[in-house]
C-alpha cells in the first residue's frame, strides 16, 4: 500500500488503547482514518500480562488479547494501520497538516496524538552505575517480556507504584524470590495490589531504600541499596533487576509545536483539544490524573468525535 502523501481525514499516532479507540470512533463515523505505530500495536498494554480493571471482563483479560480485539474492531470499520519507524516532525502551519516520518509524509485534516509513555527511558530510568551496561543482561523494564529468563532465580523490583507491584506479583510465577525496593515506607500502588503482594510468600520488601549500583561485569550479580535515613548500604544477591520507576511521555517528536507541561505531557482541554486547532491528544500522553486503559479509551472516543466536529467546521 503506497500511502505517502495520501490525505486522510484523521491520522492517529499510536496504537495503544487510546489510539485504537480513536481510530474505531473515527472510522465508524466514516472518516478516512490512518493509524501509525512504531511496531506491534498495543503500547504498554501489549506487555501487560493480565488486566483486571477493564470493565466487561469479570475474570480479567490478557493485554495482548485485549489489544488484538481493539485492533480488529477498528479495522472492521475501515481503519488503515501503517508501521512507521519514527515520526520526525509535525507541520501544523498548513492545511492539511503534514506529518513527516521516516517512511515519508502523510497529510491529514486532523491529527490525534496517542503516542503514550514508555518505561526504560527518561524518567523511567534510575541513572545509576550498571543500569545501562547491564540492560538486557539482567536489567529489564518489562517483566512480561523477560520474566521467564529468571526461573528459580532471585530478582529485585524497583519502585512502589502499580507497575512495580503488579510486575513483582507476575514475576513470582518464575522467580525464586522477588525483593521490592522502594524509597518510601508506603507503597503508591492500589491497595488491592499491595495486599496481594504482602500476602505473597515469595515477595520480600526493602522499604526506605534506594538503589545505588547494579553490580556485575557481563550479567547482573547484585544490587546495592542504601537506607535513606542511615545511609547504610547492603548488596542484595539478585540476578535480575526490574525497574518500574515511572514512564516518559513519547512527545519528543513534537519539538516546540504544541503546549506541553514541564514533564513533556500534552496539555488539552476536556474535549482533548491541544494548543493547535485540529490536533487532539488522547491517553497517557496527556497531562491528566488517572492513567488507565479505561480512561485512555474514553479519551480516544472524545478526540475522534471532536475531530469529526472540526472537519464538519472546515466543510
Ligand atoms: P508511578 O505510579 O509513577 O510509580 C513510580 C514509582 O517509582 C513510585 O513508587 C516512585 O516512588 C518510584 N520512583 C520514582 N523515581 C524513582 C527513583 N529515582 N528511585 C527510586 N524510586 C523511584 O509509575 P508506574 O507504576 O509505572 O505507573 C504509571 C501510571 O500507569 C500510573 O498512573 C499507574 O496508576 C498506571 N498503571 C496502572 C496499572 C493498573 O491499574 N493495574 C498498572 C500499571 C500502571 P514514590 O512513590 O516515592 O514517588
Amino acid at each position: 500500500m503506497n500511502i505517502e502523501n495520501k490525505q486522510y481525514d484523521v491520522i492517529v499516532i499510536g496504537g495503544g488503547p487510546a489510539g485504537l479507540s480513536a481510530a474505531l470512533y473515527a472510522s465508524r463515523a466514516n472518516l478516512s482514518t490512518l493509524l501509525v505505530d512504531k511496531g506491534v500495536t498495543g503500547g504498554q498494554v501489549a506487555t501487560t500480562f493480565w488486566i483486571e480493571n477493564y470493565p466487561g471482563f469479570p475474570d480479567g483479560v490478557g493485554g495482548p488479547e485485549l489489544i488484538a480485539s481493539m485492533e480488529a474492531q477498528a479495522k472492521r470499520f475501515g481503519t488503515e494501520i501503517a508501521v512507521i519507524h519514527e515520526v520526525l516532525d509535525l507541520d501544523a502551519n498548513q492545511s492539511p497538516l503534514r506529518l513527516s516520518t521516516t517512511e515519508g509524509n502523510f497529510l491529514a485534516k486532523t491529527l490525534i496524538i496517542a503516542s503514550g509513555a514508555e518505561p526504560g527511558v527518561g524518567k523511567g530510568k534510575l541513572n545509576i552505575p550498571g543500569e545501562d551496561t547491564l540492560r538486557g543482561r539482567g536489567v529489564s523494564y518489562c517483566a512480561t517480556c523477560d520474566g521467564a529468563f529468571f526461573r528459580d532465580l532471585d530478582v529485585a523490583v524497583i519502585g512502589g507504584g502499580d507497575s512495580a507491584i503488579e510486575e513483582a506479583i507476575f514475576l513470582t510465577k518464575f522467580a525464586k524470590s522477588v525483593t521490592v525496593v522502594h524509597r518510601r515506607q508506603e507503597l503508591r500502588a492500589a491497595k488491592v495490589l499491595q495486599e496481594r503482594a504482602f500476602n505473597n510468600e515469595k515477595i520480600k520488601f526493602k522499604l526506605g531504600r534506594v538503589p545505588v549500583e547494579i553490580k556485575g561485569e557481563t550479567k547482573v550479580e547484585g544490587l546495592v541499596v542504601e537506607d535513606v535515613n542511615s545511609k547504610a548500604s547492603e548488596t542484595l544477591d539478585v540476578k535480575g533487576v526490574f525497574i518500574f520507576v515511572g514512564v516518559q511521555p513519547n512527545s519528543g517528536f513534537l519539538k516546540d509545536n504544541l503546549d506541553l507541561d514541564a514533564q513533556g505531557y500534552i496539555l488539552t482541554d476536556e474535549r482533548m483539544r491541544t494548543s493547535i486547532p485540529g490536533v487532539f491528544a488522547a491517553g497517557d500522553i496527556r497531562q491528566k490524573q488517572l492513567r488507565q486503559v479505561v480512561t485512555a479509551v474514553s479519551d480516544g472516543a472524545i478526540a475522534a468525535v471532536e475531530a469529526e466536529r472540526f472537519i464538519e467546521g472546515l466543510n
